[in-house]
Parts: structure tokens; sequence; C-alpha cells
């Protein structure tokens, strides 16, 4: 589907300032991007250029959200993929997926007239992962690919800068880890009481809460919250609201929220067990 494909592409709608809290991630990550866009000036200074990044934490945190910033924060185009796409049956399948990403980076920068390409690649353990006793062929010509692939950027007239993300970063491949490679890691960890009230505040943005409603308080209470049940307890107040056909989003929309966000978290983690 063309439309869909194109919207997969296009420079992402959000910025920096969309995500909350992860002050310390965000500037280190666009301080590297500014070595990206300035890769002129490394060049005259015989700086490697910057390859991967590799951004660690706990899931709902934001990694793929700062993926997305980074490349409107570039003028970059977009692409996207999760390592689990790349994991077939048969051998060379995934290779050639990640060849044919790269490939399409190159083209749609080319198309949409931009000098770089940022591809974030999410769950990179799927395919990154330490080999032990039987090696498994498919997982390495998938890894050795996406690293010929990063080993050939400097060489591409489109610069691509590969975002990657996992939860669990010790289970990385020494090989995606080495200098020239996924060489930055940038943490990206649970938002603590600022960030869980920097990530209120985006999201209760346009909806009528209460103006009793203190979002420092709520910050208080969600010690542990990630920014994607953040986002789902403001979803959650605003519905309670909603049954109970008040105006506004208020105090005890937001406690009864609280109790259901974390009982989910509690099923899940007791269905996962
Ligand atoms: P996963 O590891 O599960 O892929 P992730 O770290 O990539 O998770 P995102 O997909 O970036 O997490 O976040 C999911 C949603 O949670 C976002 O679309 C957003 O609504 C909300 N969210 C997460 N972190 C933040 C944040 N720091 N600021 C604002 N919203 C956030």
């Amino acid at each position: 589907n063309g439309s869909s494909h194109d919207q997969r592409n296009a420079i992402p709608n959000i910025r920096f300032t969309d995500i909350g809290g992860q002050t310390r991630a965000k500037k280190e990550l666009m301080e590297a991007l500014d070595f990206l866009i300035e890769q002129e000036k490394m060049n005259e200074y015989g700086i490697r250029p910057l390859k991967g990044i590799l951004l660690t934490g706990p899931p709902g945190t934001g990694k793929t959200l700062m993926a997305k910033a980074s490349a409107h924060y570039s003028n970059a185009v977009f692409l996207t993929a999760s390592g689990s796409e790349f994991v077939e049956m048969y051998v060379g399948v995934g290779a050639n997926r990640v060849r044919q990403l790269f490939e399409r980076a190159r083209k749609t920068a080319k198309k949409q007239k931009k000098n770089r390409a940022v591809i974030f690649i999410d769950e990179i353990d799927v395919i990154g992962a330490k080999r032990e006793g039987s090696q498994h062929k498919e997982y390495d010509q998938t890894l050795n690919q996406l690293l010929t692939e990063m080993d050939g950027i400097k060489k591409s007239e489109i610069p691509i800068f590969v975002i990657a993300a996992t939860n669990r970063k010790d289970l990385l491949d020494a090989a995606l880890t080495r200098p020239g490679r996924f060489d930055r890691h940038i943490a990206v960890d649970l938002p603590d009481k600022n960030g869980r009230a920097h990530i209120l505040s985006l999201h209760t943005k346009g909806k009528p809460i209460h103006e009793e409603v203190d979002l420092d308080k709520v910050a208080n209470e969600t010690f542990g919250f990630s920014g994607a049940s953040l986002e789902s307890l403001v979803n959650e107040a605003a519905i309670y609201a909603m049954r109970d056909e008040s105006v506004y989003i208020e105090s005890k929309h937001f406690s009864q929220a609280v109790d259901k966000v974390l009982m989910g978290e509690q099923t899940d983690r007791t269905t996962t067990l």
C-alpha cells in the first residue's frame, strides 16, 4: 500500500519537545546528531562518522519517540523496522531484508531530496544477541549484513544513521557494540518524578482537566510508571470522567485510573509468569 509506505518514510512529526523527562538522554542524542549534521566539518578533522546509536531501557520509555525526534531534528527521512521482522525460516531472507531497508533509505532520501536518513531498528537483540553453543546461521547472516551495511555507510552518498533500541543490552553481541558501530549507548530509563510530571503535562494538554487536579501529586503517586503507562493513565482518567458525565477530568478520575493501570500491569506480569 503506497500511502502507508510513504507515511512510514516521511519525516516524523515528533520533536524532542514532545518527549517528557529524559533530559540527559535527549541532550546526549542531540549532541550525537549535531555530529551527523556537521559531517563536512568532521571530515575536515578526519573524525570518523558516527554510524549508530543504541538506546537502552525498559519498554515504553520513549525510545521510538527519540528515534523519530532524531529524524525530525536532523531533517532526515525516517525508516523503521523491528529485529523480529528479519527473522525468517529461510536462510538469507533476513539478510536480504536488511539490504532492502538500507536501499530504501537511500532511495527515499533521494526522492524526497533529503541529505540524510535515519533508520530505527527496534528489538535489535532479536538479531544481535550473543551466540552461544550451536550457532544460528540465519541470525548470523542477518547481523553480518547489518554490520556490512553500517560499515559501508561511509562510501554511500547519503549518510544513514542507525538508531537501534533494546530492553536487553546485556544480550548483545560485542560485534554490535564495537567502535564504529553502535558505539554510543544512551540509557532511556524510567522517568523520575519531574520526568513523570513533564510527561503528564504533555499528555493532558488540550484535555479538560479540572483546576483542582495536581499533576505533581499524580507524578508523586506513579513511581515506576513509564511514559507509556502515564499516557495510558491520562486516557483512563478521561474515560472515567466521560462515564461520570463530568465536564472535567477530576482528581478522583486520576486516582481511579492509577489503580486501573497498576492493576493492568500486575495482570500483565502474572500472565507472563
Ligand atoms: P518499546 O521498548 O516497548 O518499543 P519505547 O521505549 O520505544 O517502547 P515508545 O514507543 O517511544 O516507547 O512510547 C510509547 C508511547 O508512550 C508513546 O507513543 C507516548 O505516547 C508514550 N511515551 C513514552 N515515553 C514518553 C515520554 N518520555 N514522553 C511522552 N510520552 C511518552
